[in-house]
């Protein structure tokens, strides 16, 4: 007997997301999520405008506004040149209701989503219940679960597999994960120190270009997360070591006294899945796509990724729609995953590290002539806030 229900593998921010989507919508989820609590890893910190209104209709996006800061200026320096170029999102409110970025940990959200949730009849999740294999017929999926030393096994109408990049779900399915690991890893320092103080015109989300060693300034409430490459012959322990931390960050402000609150250091990819859709299983977030964080686009597009699968599954189980409407989530999130997500996180990659004098001036030359016409402006906002992308999608078939 199969449960009239939607199975969800990973309670992440994709995962959650989906979760509240489809109980708004009258549909009973369960969540099935390996961790026993929710992660509070520090990763993801960037929401973009688009994913901002979508969250906002979850009824959740003042709450993450308020606990994160809004970063309404996006800046391009070089290390050589200063300040390249500088946008501001203002310039897009027309386009959106929230013509800024937030700077917010997406454990937040995931808090949040799950307080929302919690108390909903339609709702259940289970933590412990790690995914481990996924059966599919024409009436349903059974999903095998591992909790507590034993197996048992979990019924619904579909299944969605937002158990992340290293996905289960999309082992069981048979996919695979196209693309390739970037030979350097990438390293991320959280301090409080004042950088306002030492670099003049700094704004919240700031790129810095430099042949050596680019370098990504994000404030986050009261601290500022700052991102390096780790060359290859570096090894994991001496790149996490405190003299390595105060070194890199000697890079942006010399001579500084760091005190380093965090230190993440961790391998970067670019994979997408080469199907979205099996059958009754669906893949979404890191599960579907992974990138490099220049951009913040994995765990937007991810959110992206679930706001247009549930609106769809929510279609066809109210008889709305036929199941075939669902390929069309495939078609639309995987050809702009492959065409804008990886695209532009790559070039983003590419442009702040780019070693040659020509480059380096056709980069610079590109943004200035960007930031000097105020149509080009507004196509660039929307297009780095993911605006653009979210409009592809709606028109591919
Ligand atoms: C340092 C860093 C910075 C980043 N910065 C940004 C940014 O600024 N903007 C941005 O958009 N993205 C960013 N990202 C990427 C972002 O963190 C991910 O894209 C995001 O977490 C994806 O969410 P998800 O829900 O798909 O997967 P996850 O967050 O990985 O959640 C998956 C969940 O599934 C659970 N799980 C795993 N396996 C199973 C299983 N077999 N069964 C059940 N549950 C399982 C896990 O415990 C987890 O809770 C960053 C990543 C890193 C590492």
């Amino acid at each position: 007997m199969i449960e009239d229900r939607v199975l969800i593998a990973g309670a992440g921010p994709v995962g959650l997301v989906a979760a509240a989507q489809l109980v708004k919508q009258g549909i009973a989820v369960t969540v099935l999520e390996a961790g026993n609590e929710l992660g509070s890893e520090s990763r993801a910190s960037t929401f973009h405008p688009p994913t901002l209104d979508m969250l906002h209709e979850l009824g959740v996006a003042d709450d993450l506004i308020a606990e994160g800061l809004k970063a309404p200026k996006l800046q391009y320096r070089s290390k050589k040149d200063g300040v390249i170029a500088q946008f501001d999102f203002g310039e897009i409110a027309d386009k959106t209701g929230h013509p800024y970025r937030v700077q917010s940990e997406q454990f937040k959200l995931t808090r949040l989503l799950l307080a929302k949730l919690r108390d909903e009849s339609l709702f259940r999740i289970e933590f412990g219940a790690r995914v481990e294999d996924v059966q599919q017929d024409d009436d349903g999926v059974r999903v095998s679960v591992r909790g507590n030393d034993a197996q048992s096994v979990r019924t619904g109408k579909w299944l969605i597999g937002a158990d992340g990049a290293r996905s289960e779900v999309r082992r069981a399915l048979g996919v695979e994960f196209e693309g390739f690991t970037w030979p350097e890893r990438f390293l991320v320092l959280s301090t409080p120190f004042d950088f306002d103080a030492a670099i003049p015109d700094l704004v919240s989300v700031n790129y810095v270009a430099d042949p050596d060693c680019w370098q990504f300034l994000l404030r986050i409430p009261g601290m500022w997360r700052v991102m390096f490459p780790v060359p290859q012959e570096v090894s994991d322990e001496a790149a996490t070591s405190p003299e390595f931390g105060q070194a890199m960050l000697s890079r942006v402000v010399a001579g500084g006294r760091f005190h380093i609150a965090h230190t993440t250091l961790y391998r970067v990819h670019q994979r997408v899945a080469k199907q979205f859709r099996v059958g009754r299983s669906f893949l979404v977030g890191d599960a579907a796509h992974i990138n490099n964080p220049l951009g913040g686009m994995g765990m937007n597009g991810g959110i992206h990724d679930s706001v247009n699968l549930t609106a769809r599954l929510a279609d066809v189980h109210h008889g709305m729609a036929h199941d075939s409407d669902l390929d069309r989530y495939d078609l639309q999130r995987r050809l702009v995953t492959l065409e804008s997500v990886q695209t532009q996180t790559i070039q983003n990659k590419r442009d702040l590290e780019a070693k040659d004098e020509a480059d380096q001036a056709a980069f610079r030359e590109r943004l200035r002539g960007i930031a000097a016409d105020p149509e080009a402006r507004k196509t660039y906002l929307q297009r780095v806030s993911m605006i653009t992308s979210l409009k592809r999608a709606g028109e591919l078939g």
